[in-house]
Parts: C-alpha cells; sequence; structure tokens
C-alpha cells in the first residue's frame, strides 16, 4: 500500500511507519500453510530472506531521514504512463526537488562494473552479480518526469543509490562518474540532501503543492496486486486448510461451544476464524461465500459459518446461497484494532 511521511519541522508530524509489504505477509503465510516436502518452499524461503533484507534496508534509511525538515516521503509507488507501469520504493520531494532513493541492502564488498553495467558482490570470494541498480533508477527518474510533465509539474528529479548495510565495502572504476556521484551509504545522505538544495536553490513547490501532489501521486498508485499462488505457480489444491493452533500449530481446530479449540493441546481462541480469513485473503481471494468458509475452516455447519461471517459485519453483497462476503486489508486493519465481535 503506498503511504506518505509527512515529515516537517513546523507544522505537526505524521509519520507512518513502514509496514512489512503485503507481499512478504502472503508469502508467510503460503509458507505456513505449504506442506514441509513441498518442492517450493526452498525456493520461497530464498525470495523471503531477499526481500526481508531489501525490507530492512528501507528501514534502515528512514531512520536517517526521519529528522530532516521540510521533507515529505513517499513509499511504495507504483505509477503508469500509459502501458508501462514504474515503480519507486522510496521518493522524498522538498520544495527545491525530488529524489528517488533506490536502497539495496547487500553485505561484502559491491563493484559498480561500468564496462557491462553490473553490479557485482564479493562475500567469502564468492561472487554473484545483480542488475544495475543505476540503470533501474535512471529508468524512474525519466518516467518520473514524464508523469510530472503529465501533471503540469516541472521541478528538477534527482536519484540516488543508497547502500543501507554500513560494513558494505563501495567499489567503482575511478573513470565511472555516474556511480561516484550517484552511489553512497545511508549515513551519508543527509549531507547530500544539503548538497542538492545548494545545487537547486530554487523554491519551486510551496508546502500546499507538495502536499497536493504527493495527494496526486498517492491516487495514482496502481496497487500491484500480485497473487502470491500464481506467482509461484502453485494450485489452490496444494493449501493446507483448516485453522492452526495458535499455541502449538496443529491443525486443525474444532468449532465446540462458541469457541475454537485444538484437539491436541486444548487451547481455544474464540477469533481463530478471524486468521484464516486473513489467510484466505492472502492466498485465494478477496471475497469468501459460505461453503467457501467451511472448506476452508472445516466448519460443517452453515448455521455457524453464517453466524461468524454475519457476526464480524464483514461487507456483503448477493443473497441466500449466493452471498459473498468481501475481504480488505482495512477492514481487517480495522476489525482487529477496534477489538470488534
Ligand atoms: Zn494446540
Amino acid at each position: 500500500m503506498a503511504r506518505i511521511n509527512f515529515v516537517k519541522g513546523m507544522m505537526p508530524v505524521i509519520l507512518k511507519k513502514r509496514k512489512s509489504s503485503d507481499f512478504i505477509q502472503s508469502m508467510e503465510v503460503l509458507l505456513r500453510r505449504l506442506p514441509g516436502t513441498h518442492s517450493k518452499k526452498t525456493l520461497i524461503e530464498n525470495d523471503l530472506a531477499k526481500r526481508k533484507a531489501g525490507f530492512r534496508g528501507e528501514e534502515a534509511v528512514d531512520y536517517f531521514i526521519k529528522d530532516s525538515k521540510e521533507i515529505t516521503i513517499v513509499h511504495d509507488i507504483r505509477l503508469s504512463n500509459g502501458a508501462e507501469f514504474f515503480q519507486i520504493d522510496t521518493m522524498l520531494i522538498s520544495s527545491n526537488f525530488i529524489l528517488i532513493l533506490e536502497i539495496k541492502n547487500i553485505s561484502g564488498t559491491i563493484y559498480f562494473d561500468p564496462t557491462f553495467n553490473q553490479l557485482i558482490q564479493t562475500r567469502q570470494e564468492n561472487e554473484r552479480g545483480f542488475l544495475d541498480p543505476l540503470i533501474q533508477a535512471k529508468r524512474q527518474q525519466r518516467e518520473l518526469i514524464k508523469w510530472l510533465h503529465a501533471v503540469k509539474i516541472s521541478i528538477p528529479v534527482e536519484y540516488l543509490i543508497v547502500i543501507s548495510n554500513p560494513s558494505t565495502v563501495i567499489k567503482t572504476a575511478s573513470y565511472h562518474r555516474e556511480a561516484l556521484n550517484k552511489v553512497l551509504h545511508a549515513s551519508h545522505l543527509i549531507e547530500r540532501i544539503e548538497r542538492l538544495k545548494e545545487k537547486y536553490p530554487e523554491e519551486t513547490l510551496s508546502h500546499k503543492e507538495i502536499r497536493k501532489l504527493s495527494k496526486t501521486i498517492v491516487n495514482k498508485h496502481i496497487p500491484a496486486n500480485y497473487n502470491v499462488l500464481k506467482y509461484y505457480d502453485i494450485h489452490e489444491k496444494e493449501i493446507i486448510t483448516g485453522i492452526p493452533c495458535p499455541a502449538c500449530s496443529r491443525l486443525p481446530m474444532k468449532r465446540v461451544r462458541g469457541t475454537w479449540k485444538c484437539v491436541s493441546c486444548s487451547t481455544t481462541d474464540k477469533k481463530a476464524h478471524v486468521r484464516a480469513l486473513q489467510d484466505y485473503l492472502h492466498l485465494i481471494s478477496s471475497s469468501i461465500t459460505n461453503h467457501q468458509f467451511r472448506e476452508f475452516t472445516h466448519l460443517p455447519s452453515s448455521n455457524i459459518a453464517k453466524k461468524l461471517l454475519t457476526g464480524m459485519e464483514l461487507p456483503c453483497s448477493g443473497l441466500f446461497k449466493d452471498r459473498t462476503y468481501h475481504l480488505s486489508a482495512d477492514f481487517f486493519e480495522k476489525y482487529n484494532f477496534t477489538g470488534q465481535k
């Protein structure tokens, strides 16, 4: 989900923390609900570790910019210039310029290779190649300028490659000017932002215009909606259904006298079906029928299923057998927060 952090000295600070991305959460749910012997388990575990490292890198950079005044931070934006999409993880908007940050959490020694435009990581004598983040960031810059032009805003757009891991050794060829100018450790970011302010002394956007632009960006944001099962080409039938016990993780919990009970350790959990519905949303669909709910939770009674679903006051459509209940991340966030029954 797109988020804005308004970070301003004089104004009330609205700081929304980065949440781990929806896709990371979906991967975690998937791993919990795949049989231990599933052939794609290791692949997903490795991908998850990489995505989490990237996320931690972005959080580390947030730490350095959180106190900088007069900067609005926009996270996780996916915009379109017609047919093509472009995605920016971190964008800083100031009165004088917009700064795109491409954040990399890569350890060891990294070498920006100007000959083949690649990034080479060396760690414990192993070499590994990555896509050149300079190329990624330049594309984002080009696309963002085009996009801003379409909404009639003209402001300098800069980009930097931020290495979030402080012990990473950064290397490049002495003539690779772009890498020398654009790559830095997170701890030098504030200093670099100050230098950009000197480079662009003209204040193009007022505070009001920055707010308006941030809102426009968030409104035009198009979520990627990757379904994790499709992404890994896993069939719904391969997923383990039932509600796992929150204490011992065994499956499935049983509906007993108005609560869910674990048959192994006797733990009870009144709200166990809410967690199951969240899993369903992550993996399968944003809508569910009474029948699908009973299959997923191993609940035999359609009356109890109806009571549980309507009891949550989920938005729904259709009548009788065709009634569909609609699930969304926003709904669960509110539901879990208010502790509504
Ligand atoms: Zn248990």
